[in-house]
């Protein structure tokens, strides 16, 4: 299933595609499901409370909420010829959201393939996982305009899967890790590397990686069961449709079952977010005898993971 959230008519809603691509209203179709299918008074209330409110409520019902949300899709497909109850719509009509626009947490892995690793002139990868947190606020939708901050000098993208956690998830083993994932989104790691350099001189970065916009994330959340080799994708990221990055996750060095395994141990929850770390091709990767390639307003961004889905943001003045 390929879940969205999505704005229409100003609200904030939670749907999946359809088999033609077109966006399924999950409440209004499943309170549908429970009126025609099922007879059951109340039918608006009750689907509103097995869905939840937002794609977080919706993950942590966990099995519930994924078989109301097939149930709506099934429900959906006796109804071709919608009209204008807001059950059926077409993409055109909506803004997507990131499938999770406000994750729990946003854990995003630093250095973590070898190919990104050589050209950032590392001797070698780290001997644990390691990461940062982006504040979750950052988070925006596939096609949201990415601000330049004023200040930033050398703004830098870098495409990467994002892992959706389904279930609470502490102390996993890597065998068992790939059970807690709800589904994959692709995602840019936009950072501003003149204040991660600035920031690392103190041992830690924050505000180079969390600026407004510097999280786009979508356009699904893929559910896990359509991507069982999730090691096995290609990554691809375009400026301005010039190739900058092209790559796989079979390049990363804690791969995601270990990456899930070793980060549990904090403990982590439905709507919680691990970013995969990203492959060689960004701009600090560059030689200084070559053109630089710092984003600047004006230049499309699309980052795209294979049968996730692609993101195209559009870098845009303050
Ligand atoms: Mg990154």
């Amino acid at each position: 299933m390929k879940l969205v959230t999505f704005i229409h008519q100003d609200q904030e809603r939670i749907g999946a595609l359809d088999n033609t691509g077109r966006i399924v209203d999950l409440e209004r179709a499943y309170a549908g499901h429970l009126r025609e299918a099922e007879g059951i008074p109340h039918a608006d209330q009750l689907a509103a409370v097995v869905l939840g409110c937002d794609m977080c409520e919706f993950l942590q019902r966990g099995e519930k909420s994924l078989a109301a949300a097939q149930k709506a899709l099934t429900y959906a497909d006796t109804k071709p010829n919608h009209g204008n109850d807001g059950m059926i719509l077409d993409r055109q009509r909506v803004r997507l959201m990131a499938p999770v626009p406000r994750p729990g947490a946003l854990v995003s892995a630093g250095k973590n393939f070898s190919d990104h690793v050589a050209e950032m002139a590392s001797k070698k990868g780290p001997a644990a996982p390691v990461a940062f947190l982006k504040l979750p606020g950052t988070v925006i939708g596939p096609e949201d305009d990415i601000p330049h901050p004023l200040e930033v000098k050398n703004l830098d993208y870098e495409v990467e899967l994002a892992i959706v956690i389904g279930k609470p998830c502490v102390d996993v083993s890597e065998e068992e890790a790939l059970d807690y994932v709800a589904g994959y989104a692709a995602f840019n790691d936009i950072s501003a590397r003149d204040v991660i350099r600035s920031e690392n001189k103190t041992g830690i970065h924050l505000m180079g990686k969390s600026f407004p916009g510097f999280a786009p994330m979508g356009p699904y959340l893929v559910t896990a069961d359509e991507i069982p080799d999730p090691q096995s994708l290609k990554l691809k990221l375009s400026v301005n449709g010039e190739v900058r990055q092209d790559s796989k996750l079979g390049y990363m060095i804690f791969d995601i079952r270990a990456m899930i395994a070793y980060w549990s141990q904090m403990g982590l929850n439905p709507g919680d977010v691990l970013t995969s770390g990203t492959p060689r091709g960004v701009a600090a990767g560059r030689k200084p005898d070559q053109v630089p390639w710092w984003l600047k307003p004006g230049d499309v961004v699309e980052a795209e993971v294979e049968k996730v889905g692609y993101l195209r943001n559009r870098i845009v003045s303050e």
